[in-house]
């Protein structure tokens, strides 16, 4: 990394106290909304720097603020500090206390390298503007985001820029990866009830088969990709509950399927909303039952805005050397709340290796998963330098 001889001695010296923050947030992990210690914990390391906290934004949420010098420009960074209801398997020293609910997500990892460059910036004070550290709750599933949106936050904390890292393990470690435009697909939730009438496995004409017909929903399903949308285009159906019957002999009354379904292009997630129910409506139809369909709609694309991107590339080839920065790299069709605030706001999501086999290839969600501690420095350093030049004194 490049650093100052200065920052590179400070960063080394904080590095082990880091760590063990880091895996003291593992140990105690709050799943979303639930945030409470987590959240205090982080409150209360911000002020002791000098940050303006305000706290209970969106629940369990929290922005800290420092404002220095007379330059009007304002820039936000966030990091998310929820857990997800997984039973850890690691083994590790660290694993999780809380049986049931584990930081299988690497958002320890993120909120602990947020603080690490925290209390770098507060020590230096060498930006001129407005920074706004942003750590909300509840990003998994829960739109934490959009709840401290709704509460006001970029009214009450304006932004002109924000970004946001997060791990990916398969990658490098400590490798950056951006693109701009559309990053990581929206997520949505389909829920669909097929009602029809049971009776005995031995007289189906009696009956009308709900399972006949998820069945062959399922199959309509593979041709909204298959032959609705652009081959050129990136989309998931995906269906990951199918429900029905309990006995060999007898035909269910119902059946049910749930689906997540993702795209890449906001354009066309409506074009594929309607395909899925049009599809399920006809089949149903069609084997003489009922489809109850809830379309939820989840997360949005996230899409990262051009110049915001461009910025952080810079920041990422001025910080490291030029085989440690992908760029463009390849979407993802996982989702992720902080579209929602790039909706609002312009800004980066962008993502740094976790490490490969051994030494950090697990994947997230994953209950053998653990954030590598190795990026704690880098992600750090990342923020601070870009802090750096979002806010430097003569721009
Ligand atoms: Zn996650
Ligand atoms: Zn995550």
């Amino acid at each position: 990394m490049k650093l100052t001889q200065d920052r590179m001695d400070w960063m080394r010296a904080h590095e082990e106290a880091f760590r063990s923050l880091r895996r003291d947030l593992h140990e105690n992990p709050e799943l979303g909304f639930q945030e409470l210690r987590t959240s205090g914990l982080v409150a209360r390391q911000l002020e002791s720097w000098g940050y303006q906290v305000e706290r209970g934004i969106g629940g369990t949420g929290l922005v800290a603020q420092m404002r220095l010098g007379s330059s009007p420009r304002r820039l936000g960074l966030r990091a998310e500090m929820d857990a997800l209801p997984i039973v850890e398997l690691s083994g590790l020293a660290h694993a999780s206390r809380k049986s049931g609910v584990m930081h299988a997500c690497g958002h320890d990892g993120h909120t602990t390298m947020l603080l690490y460059a925290a209390q770098c910036i507060a020590r230096e004070k060498s930006f001129d503007g407005t920074l706004n550290l942003i750590f909300q709750p509840a990003e998994e599933g829960l739109a934490g985001a959009r709840r401290m949106m709704e509460e006001g936050l970029f009214e009450r904390y304006p932004c002109d820029a924000i970004f946001a890292m997060h791990n990916l393990p398969g990658l490098a470690q400590g490798q950056l990866h951006l693109r701009s435009g559309p990053c990581m697909a929206s997520g949505d939730t389909v829920t669909i009830k097929l009602q029809g009438r049971g009776g005995h496995g031995a007289m189906p004409h009696l009956s009308a088969d709900p399972t006949v017909a998820a069945a062959n929903v399922i199959l309509a399903l593979q041709t909204v990709v298959s032959r609705n949308v652009d081959p050129l285009q990136a989309v998931v159906v995906s269906v990951g509950v199918m429900k029905a019957g309990h006995v060999r002999n007898v035909i269910p009354d119902s059946a049910e399927l749930v689906l997540t379904v993702r795209v890449l292009d906001p354009s066309i997630r409506g074009m594929v909303e309607q395909r899925i129910i049009d599809l399920v409506r006809a089949q149903a139809q069609s084997y003489g039952v009922q489809a109850e369909i809830d379309y939820a709609r989840g997360y949005p694309v996230l899409v990262n805005d051009e110049q915001a991107t461009q910025f952080a590339h810079q920041v990422a080839c001025d910080l490291l050397p030029a085989d440690q920065v992908v760029f463009p790299c390849v979407p993802t069709l996982a989702s992720e709340d902080f579209a929602f605030m790039l909706e609002k706001v312009p800004g980066c999501y962008l993502f740094i290796g976790n490490g490969t086999g051994e030494q950090g290839g697990c994947s997230v969600h994953n209950p053998h998963y653990d954030f590598n501690d190795r990026n704690l420095p880098v992600g750090a350093a990342y923020w601070v330098r870009l802090v750096d030049s979002f806010l430097s004194p003569q721009s």
